[in-house]
């Protein structure tokens, strides 16, 4: 079995708690969602087999703290990632950091025993503009996460809606499980991509600090700030 993988690099994490940490980040390609404000989705890829793909990764040196697993969407490509993972964490012992858009609880499902950290996107339709709504492959994702240390990140623009947040909270609310909610300001891109009102940043935080009970932050995407990918 081979997988279609449009980089791979050193570099430093740029989102979230883990942020600035050196993380190895395997880009897989192709992606089941078509976010507007999607600024990965690359036209290039080579096929790699798990043995092809490990042999690439002990090419670099071991001075990082996770592989990062992100895309595209790694999880279209996780019968792959359930041969190559155990024989990664044979080799090394990094943790595995999961990127994802948190909607594939099924593929989650077939390699959660050698993830250790999962980054999943609550992808708001009034932000992202993708066609179908989400809310249950979210909440059926956040499930299928079991224990593993989870990181929410929702991207939000000048288009979100509080109804979405509300949404968003009650799923959110039904989890009593430890995860934190990172709301992320949209790096704007092209004429249409607007970064939201801090105001109303500020109340999406305080509501869904509110009604779910979680730790709520505002965090941009670092890795802009630094110029670095
Ligand atoms: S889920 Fe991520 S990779 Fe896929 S379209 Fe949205 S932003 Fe791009």
């Amino acid at each position: 079995m081979q997988a279609k993988i449009s980089e791979i690099f050193l570099s430093y994490q740029g989102e979230g708690p883990f942020a600035g940490s050196r993380e190895l980040f395997v880009r897989f390609y192709g992606c089941n969602l078509s976010c507007v404000f999607c600024d990965t989705m690359l036209e290039s890829y080579k096929s790699f087999s798990k043995e092809m793909l490990l042999g690439k990764i002990l090419d670099f040196d071991d001075d990082y703290n996770e592989l990062v697993l992100t895309g595209g969407e790694p999880l279209m490509h996780a019968d792959f990632l359930k041969d190559f993972l155990p024989l990664f964490k044979k080799h090394r012992g990094h943790e595995v950091y999961l990127e994802t858009n948190g909607t594939l609880a099924g593929e989650l499902e077939k390699v959660i025993g050698d993830v250790d950290i999962i980054a999943m996107d609550f992808k708001l339709p009034s932000s992202t503009e993708n066609s179908r709504e989400v809310w249950l492959s979210h909440e059926k994702f956040i499930e299928a996460a079991e224990d593993k240390q989870l990181i929410i990140k929702v991207v939000i623009t000048d288009s979100t809606t509080i109804d979405d947040i509300k949404m968003m909270g009650n799923v959110l609310a039904k989890f009593n499980k430890d995860f934190v909610v990172i709301l992320q300001p949209v790096t704007p891109t092209g004429s249409h991509i607007k970064e939201p009102d801090g105001e109303m940043l500020l109340f999406f935080k305080g509501y869904v600090n509110k009604e779910t009970g979680k730790d709520v932050s505002i965090l941009g995407q670092v890795h802009k700030c630094l110029g670095i990918r």
